[in-house]
C-alpha cells in the first residue's frame, strides 16, 4: 500500500476501508494543527491508486467493505474528474463498498460546481467530513482556517443542492477564555443554515508543536476552563433549531453524549448543564493532559487498519510517523 502520509480518519470512521490519494494537506496552516506539518502535499498517481485497490481485494473475509474513506488530510480537494475515476476504480475493484467518504476542507467545495457535487454523490460520494471548527470570522481569521463564515453558508448550501451529505466538526474551546459563549452563538447561526448530517464537536487539545502551544507558552492565548467549554457546548446546543444528529462522543470530550435535535434538545442541554454545575476543573484538566498524550503517535490505540498497514509490502511510512512530541508536555507550563 502507497501511505506516504499520516492516517487520520474520523473516530465514526473506525471500521471503514482507507485508500490513500492525497498526501498531507493541502492547507496545512492551521494554528491548532500539526497532524500534517512536514509532510509534502501531493497527489497519487491512478496506477499507484489502483495498485493499492488490487492488494485491498485481499482484505480478511472479517474486515467490513461497504464503506471506504479516501486518505489523507482534504482528499476531497482532487477535483471533479479525478475523484469520479477514482470512484470507478473503487467499485470495480471493491463492489462491496456502497459509499465513499473523505475529509473535506470548505475550498475544496467552492471548487466544484453543484452539478459537479451531484455527479459525485451518484458516484458513491457520501457523508464528507468537513472541519468548519466555528461560524466565528474573528476566531476563523485567528486559526488559519483559509476560509470564512460565509464561504461555509455557501458551500454547505451547494452540498444540500446536490443532496451531498455531510458532517461537520466544530472544535470547542476554540476561542480561549472567555469567548466561548460568542463562538456558540455564532457556530449555530452558520449550522442551523447549512443543516449538516451530523455534528460531531472536539475539544481544542492544545498539542506540541502546533503554533497555537507557542502562543499558549508566550500568553497569547489563554485557553477556556473545561467547564466553560461544557457551558459553550451547552449554548452551541441551545441555539440549534436545524435536524440533525449531535454526536459528542470524541475522546477529546470528558463525557459521551448522543441525541437527535431538536427532538432531545431539553435532554442534551441539561445534562451538558448538569456536567458543567459538577465539573471538577482539576480531574477535566488531568483528562485533557491523558488525551494529549493518548494523540502521542507512540501511545496511540491500535486502529483496526493497523495490522493491514503493517504488514502490507511495499509500505512507505514518511518520518512524520516518528513524531518527537514530549510525553510531559503541559501546555500551561513554560
Ligand atoms: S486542521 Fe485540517 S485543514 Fe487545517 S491544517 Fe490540519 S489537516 Fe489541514
Amino acid at each position: 500500500m502507497h501511505f506516504t502520509s499520516p492516517v487520520h480518519r474520523p473516530a465514526s470512521e473506525s471500521r471503514s476501508i482507507f485508500l490513500q490519494v492525497t498526501s498531507g494537506c493541502s492547507h496545512n496552516a492551521c494554528k491548532f494543527c500539526r497532524y500534517f506539518r512536514g509532510v509534502a502535499f501531493c497527489e497519487s498517481t491512478l496506477e499507484e491508486i489502483e495498485a493499492d485497490l488490487k492488494e485491498l481485494v485481499n482484505l480478511p473475509r472479517y474486515f467490513p467493505k461497504e464503506r471506504l474513506f479516501l486518505q489523507a488530510a482534504d482528499a476531497f480537494c482532487l477535483d471533479c474528474d479525478r475523484l469520479l475515476q477514482i470512484a470507478e476504480l473503487v467499485h470495480r475493484y471493491l463492489p462491496s463498498v456502497k459509499s465513499i467518504g473523505a475529509y473535506a476542507r470548505v475550498d475544496d467545495i467552492a471548487s466544484k460546481s453543484i452539478e459537479q457535487l451531484r455527479s459525485l454523490a451518484n458516484a458513491g460520494y457520501d457523508n464528507l467530513f468537513i472541519g468548519v471548527e466555528t461560524g466565528d470570522d474573528h476566531l476563523l481569521s485567528l486559526m488559519d482556517k483559509g476560509f470564512t463564515s460565509d464561504d461555509i453558508l455557501r458551500e454547505g448550501t451547494k452540498l444540500n443542492k446536490a443532496n451531498l451529505r455531510f458532517t461537520v466538526s466544530i472544535v470547542n474551546g476554540l476561542g480561549g477564555h472567555n469567548y466561548g459563549q460568542y463562538s456558540a452563538i455564532k457556530t449555530a447561526r452558520v449550522l442551523n443554515e447549512i443543516k449538516p448530517a451530523f455534528i460531531r464537536p472536539e475539544s481544542l487539545t492544545v498539542l506540541p508543536g502546533s503554533p497555537l502551544a507557542d502562543d499558549v507558552r508566550n500568553g497569547t492565548f489563554v485557553e477556556a476552563t473545561e467547564k466553560e467549554r461544557l457551558l459553550e457546548l451547552a449554548a452551541l446546543v441551545e441555539n440549534l433549531t436545524c435536524e440533525t444528529v449531535f454526536s459528542a462522543t470524541q475522546a477529546t470530550l470528558p463525557m459521551r453524549l448522543f441525541g437527535k435535535l431538536p427532538a432531545d434538545r431539553e435532554y442534551l442541554h441539561g445534562t451538558l448543564l448538569d456536567f458543567a454545575k459538577n465539573a471538577n476543573e482539576e480531574e477535566l484538566r488531568r483528562h485533557r493532559l491523558d488525551v494529549v498524550a493518548m494523540m502521542l503517535p507512540e501511545n496511540a490505540l491500535p486502529d483496526p487498519m493497523t495490522p493491514l498497514l503493517s504488514t502490507t509490502k511495499n509500505a512507505k511510512m514518511s518520518p512524520r510517523h516518528n513524531l518527537s512530541w514530549g510525553r510531559d508536555f503541559n501546555p500551561l507550563e513554560p
